[in-house]
């Protein structure tokens, strides 16, 4: 680590040496995050003596409130750390050289408790991994190392992002660094995605803020653990200005259909947009469009003969003021949880209609702003901010997989899929008890019946509870049976009055790159070769279709370990590679192989069928109408790491440019 550290990120400033006096040092350990502290002095001073054997944490309560310290190891290691850092900045600030591999190891393992195997894979397998998402130094180990000038002098090549969210923003910084032309179309106004569309009430991250940002360009200064939408809106754009992106978005602008034309090597590609229909010639399209993007709105009978505003969660209509309305909201997922708590103080009266009741996941801290010493340590701490990241990447990562996996042996609850899954559901099943201790008619219906991580666990600080336990909020689990102009009807033929409807009612999200039309080889169009089962390479090549490249593609959705961030990072280097392929050989295009892709395909339905969410028949969007799971990513974050770093030549064929 040295002087010019971390500036990489376009939101982290340049390290000064550290000045603050004891006291200030003091007050600011009062509220660091203890876990990483002790890792992130034994790097920056080069003392692995810090890492002493009694303060390491337990493996096992790495998930509890720091990380399972007793108050005497927390004082310990505040103590420790106050020695470190004095000495540090009384020694001028001079970091120690970058430890070696061997230390960096037994950094991270004393970091983590000593995990030992994780997933069948020993922690030194993590390593580079692990090494990459911390970012050490600023550095983007994930850039492409490749210039389209010094592969493929000369050659035009153009890439079309559809798309400019967090995957499209990528997608396009990546180009550039690489020297590809690029164009990206964005429907919206705005970059951002579903962070510009999705602004109902409450709306927030909820994957912690120091792990949900891209790996190149962390943030130290983030005001939450789990920041609220305009927060990240603001870090996305904040992104696409500083790479250049922005200003040349094709706003409004969608892509209806594309054709690849063999002829000339290239995709035609149509589109809409202010000004009218308009046609581009480009060598490779990258989608970006998401999976939960396109409104579901259900099929209940009645629906648009309700006289009220009737609006979808991710279109939120703020005009309509709620204050003093009765208001009706169908679904009781992710948005709702988030929405509900923030307009039921202003509603006059607010029923919410259950189908499946959530798991809930206790996350003392989430709405809570970063503390002011946490602050303090992130920002003048060399490293820290880093260490903080790698302690939340593990935390979120491979190591929560284990407790959804189904154990063929397991004949305990129905409700279950082995002993870890069970004591999750008992864990997750005392919370609802002791949220609804004094509301037993609602606490009979809140208790999942299905297995942990068979459907998304939402978060919870509280206020979901306390949100259905106020006097003016009904939650109805009786079906709903139809919709009529005064309200939502249920299957017993009780109405339930409203002025306004809100559909909390997801996404369609396996209709994926739905509503474009896109004519591969032979002019074969992308749904019907799917006929309802996308499927995809590692979720971003398709047999037939050269050049075209899925961001957060069929079965890449991470159900609980990890930030879907860091799969686009990983599908953006893999398609990177397989551009330059393209440029190097002086092919046109690059597809993958039919039997690689069916290949694969098998080892995802086989992994799915081992997942919590492959064997629970509840209702979920991680399958499609089939029943197949078409959206989730059954596999280890490290493997997907693995798989996408580089471009297997073999799983690929080239398609020779036309003559
Ligand atoms: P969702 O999880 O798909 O939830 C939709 C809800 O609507 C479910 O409760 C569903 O019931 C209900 N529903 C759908 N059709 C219905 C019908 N015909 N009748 C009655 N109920 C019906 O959608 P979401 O809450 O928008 O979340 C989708 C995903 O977006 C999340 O899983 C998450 O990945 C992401 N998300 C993330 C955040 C965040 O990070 N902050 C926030 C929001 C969303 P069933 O459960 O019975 O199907």
């Amino acid at each position: 680590m040295n002087e010019s550290a971390f500036t990489a990120s376009p939101f982290v400033s340049p390290r000064r040496p550290l000045t603050a006096d004891d006291a200030e040092i003091r007050a600011a350990l009062a509220d660091a995050a203890l876990q990483p502290l002790l890792p992130a002095l034994a790097h920056l001073t080069g003392d692995l003596s810090l890492l002493r054997p009694h303060l390491r944490p337990d493996p096992l309560l790495v998930n509890q409130p720091q990380a399972g310290f007793d108050a005497e190891q927390q004082a310990e290691i505040r103590a420790l750390a106050l020695e470190t850092l004095t000495a540090f900045r009384d020694g001028g600030s001079r970091p120690a050289p970058p430890p070696s591999d061997d230390d960096l190891l037994a950094i991270m393992s004393f970091a983590l408790g000593d995990p030992g195997d994780t997933n069948g894979r020993p922690l030194a397998d993590y390593l580079p991994l692990l090494a990459e998402e911390m970012a050490h130094g600023g550095v983007d180990p994930r850039a492409p190392d490749w210039t389209r000038d010094a592969v493929a002098p000369g050659r035009d090549f153009t890439v079309l992002v559809v798309g400019a969210g967090m995957s499209g923003i990528l997608a396009a910084h990546r180009c550039d660094q690489a020297g590809l032309d690029w164009i990206v179309v964005d429907e919206n106004d705005d970059v951002g995605g579903t962070w510009y569309q999705n602004t109902y009430p409450g709306c927030r991250v909820d994957n912690p803020n120091f792990t949900y940002s891209y790996s190149f360009a962390q943030r130290h200064d983030w005001p939450y653990h789990y920041s609220p939408q305009p927060v990240l809106l603001d870090y996305f754009r904040a992104c696409a200005d500083a790479w250049g992106i922005r200003d040349r978005v094709r706003y409004r602008t969608s892509v209806t259909a594309m054709a690849w034309d063999a002829s000339t090597g290239q995709w035609v590609v149509d589109t809409s947009g202010p000004d009218g229909p308009g046609r581009l010639r480009v060598h490779a399209v990258i989608s970006a469009v998401g999976q939960l993007n396109r409104p579901h709105i259900p099929d209940i009978a009645g629906l648009d003969t309700f006289t009220g505003p009737c609006f979808h969660s991710a279109r939120w209509r703020h005009e309509v003021d709620l204050t003093g309305r009765r208001v009706a909201v169908i679904g009781t997922g992710a948005s709702a949880v988030q929405f509900v708590p923030e307009i039921a103080p202003v509603c006059a009266d607010l029923t919410v209609f259950q189908r499946t009741p959530p798991w809930l996941a206790p996350t003392e801290d989430y709405h809570d702003p970063v503390e002011p010493g946490m602050q303090w340590l992130l920002e003048h701490v060399p490293g820290y901010a880093e260490w903080n990241r790698f302690c939340i990447f593990w935390r979120m990562g491979d190591g929560a997989l284990e407790a959804v996996r189904v154990d063929p042996a397991y004949r305990g609850c129905p409700d279950a899929v082995s002993d870890l899954n069970a004591f999750t559901r008992d864990l997750l099943t005392e919370y609802l008890r002791a949220a609804f201790a004094d509301r037993p008619d609602l606490l009979e219906v809140v208790v999942p019946r299905y297995p942990v991580g068979a459907k998304r666990v939402v978060r919870d600080n509280g206020v979901w509870p306390a949100a259905l336990k106020r006097d003016d909020v009904h939650l109805v689990t009786t079906p709903i049976d139809r919709v009529v102009p005064a309200g939502v009807v249920d299957a017993d033929g009780r109405l339930h009055a409203c002025d306004v409807l809100i559909l909390a009612t997801g996404f369609q999200a396996s209709r994926f790159l739905a509503p474009m039309r896109v004519h591969g080889i032979d002019g074969v169009e992308l749904h019907e070769a799917w006929a309802g089962e996308p499927r995809a390479h590692l979720g971003i090549s398709v047999p037939g279709f050269p050049n075209l490249f899925l961001l957060y593609g069929p079965n890449t959705n991470i159900v609980l370990n990890g930030s879907i961030i860091y799969f686009s990072e990983c599908g953006t280097r893999h398609i990177l590679a397989l551009l330059r392929r393209v440029l190097e050989s002086g092919a046109a295009g690059i597809s993958v192989r039919r039997e690689v892709h069916d290949r694969f395909n098998e080892a995802v339905d086989a992994e799915n069928a081992r997942m919590a969410w492959g064997v629970s028949d509840v209702n979920s969007w991680y399958k499609n109408d089939s029943g197949r799971v078409s959206q989730n990513w059954p596999f280890t974050l490290l493997e997907y790491w693995e798989r996408t770093r580089g471009a297997n030549p073999d799983d690929y064929e080239l398609h020779p440019a036309a003559s």
